[in-house]
Parts: C-alpha cells; structure tokens; sequence
C-alpha cells in the first residue's frame, strides 16, 4: 500500500481533509498523487503556486499555506481556493479587494500564533479578537469567508507541548464560533503536518497540511 493510501485511510476515519504540500517538488510528483485521487494541494510561495496552477489540471484545488504579501495577493485572486495563513487586517481588505476585482469570493484561514518559540508570523490572541471585532462589525467583506483557524506548533519532540499548542487553537476555535455567532461555513482548524498530525487529529484538526511525508525530504 502507497503512503498516499495509508495516510488517507487514516484520515477517512476521522473525517480529516488532506492538502498535499508539494513545494519545491515537480509537477510529475503532483501528478503521481492526482492519479491516485488526491486533487486538493497546497504551496507556500505565489510563484511557485501560479506556475503550478498552470501547469497541472484546472480540476485541482489550490491552497496558500505559507506567508503571504499584500503586494501579491492579485496574482493567485483568480484562483486559489483557500488561503490559510492571513495574519494582519491589512492582508485581510487586499484579499476582499482582489477577490472583489476578479467576481468571487475567497475563503481564509486566520494564523494564529500557537507556538511558544519565537515565531515571525501569526496573530496572537488579542490581535485575533481585534480583528473580528473589526470583521463582525462591518459590513464591507462581502468577497472573503472566514472559514476557521490556521496554526503551527513549536518544532520539538516535546509531544505535550505539541499538544497543548494545537489545544490552544481549537479553544480559540471555539471561542471565535461562539463569541461571533459564525456561520456554518466556520468550520475549519488547520492544524498537523507530517511530524505531528496525528496528534493534531487527537486534539480535533479537521485540515492536516502533509509534504514530506508524501512527497519525501525537501
Ligand atoms: C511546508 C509546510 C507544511 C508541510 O510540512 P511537512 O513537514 O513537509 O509536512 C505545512 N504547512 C506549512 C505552512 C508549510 O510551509
């Protein structure tokens, strides 16, 4: 059985969605897993993403996992059908604007900054509850959906710590659905990658974002 199969059997089980990490890999290792099924990937670079898109069949959807720049969002606005790491009201209103200035609507994740080493990016939980408030109250992102949380854990072999960092996700999860009354469409954790997602499963990851463990060592 191909590592593809035994991951997917796995999340099968508990309803987990898979987005296939393939960068810096080719285009021929994304057609390997698209022949076997698999038709949702995910990249962390706009170049790299918009190359792929092009090169490789329209019925495959196209996620954003990495950092993105405001400057860039226009480039990937035709198409990309999730972005996941938006960490500042100013990405937020450039994604309404492009997705506005192409007819559609875009979903996005919010990053939210779960792991106690010091990261660069995501937004910490009074900048979470700053912007929703923001969010809720007004009534001009019509072109984007806030479908749920994006995190990652500290890289480490400490499991509790992995664990109670994505525990911190989905309590703000939760916190957000209620506090806002989300609509149904609020329904996504993103959370788990090769090293740890199935402890990201444990604590209730609905989206695991796997690369390696598919697509071999970068
Ligand atoms: C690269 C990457 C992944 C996948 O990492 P692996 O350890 O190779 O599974 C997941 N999420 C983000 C944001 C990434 O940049």
């Amino acid at each position: 059985m191909s590592v593809y199969k035994e991951i997917i059997d796995k999340l099968k089980a508990t309803n987990t969605t898979l987005v296939a990490i393939s960068k810096t890999k080719p285009v021929e290792q994304i057609m390997e897993l698209y022949r076997q099924g698999q038709r949702l990937f995910g990249e962390n670079k706009v170049q790299e993403l918009v190359d792929k898109y092009e090169q490789c069949p329209k019925d495959i959807e196209w996620h954003l996992v990495g950092h993105l720049q405001s400057n860039k969002v226009k480039y990937i606005a035709p198409f990309v059908s999730l972005i996941h790491a938006i960490d500042s009201l100013k990405l937020l209103e450039e994604v309404n604007r492009q997705a506005q200035k192409n007819n559609r609507k875009i979903k996005i994740l919010l990053q939210y900054r779960i792991a106690t080493e010091d990261t660069k990016f995501g937004l910490s939980q009074t900048d979470i509850v700053e912007l929703m408030d923001f969010y809720s109250q007004s009534s001009s992102y019509n072109f984007i959906e806030i479908v749920g949380l994006m995190g990652m854990a500290s890289f480490t072999e400490n499991e509790t710590q992995i664990r109670t960092e994505f525990s911190k996700l989905k309590e703000m999860f939760t916190f957000i659905k209620e506090s806002y009354l989300m609509p149904k469409s609020y329904n996504t954790m993103s959370m788990g990658m090769s090293g740890d997602y199935k402890i990201a499963i444990e604590e209730g990851s609905t989206m695991v974002r796997i690369g390696s463990l598919l697509f071999g060592a970068r």
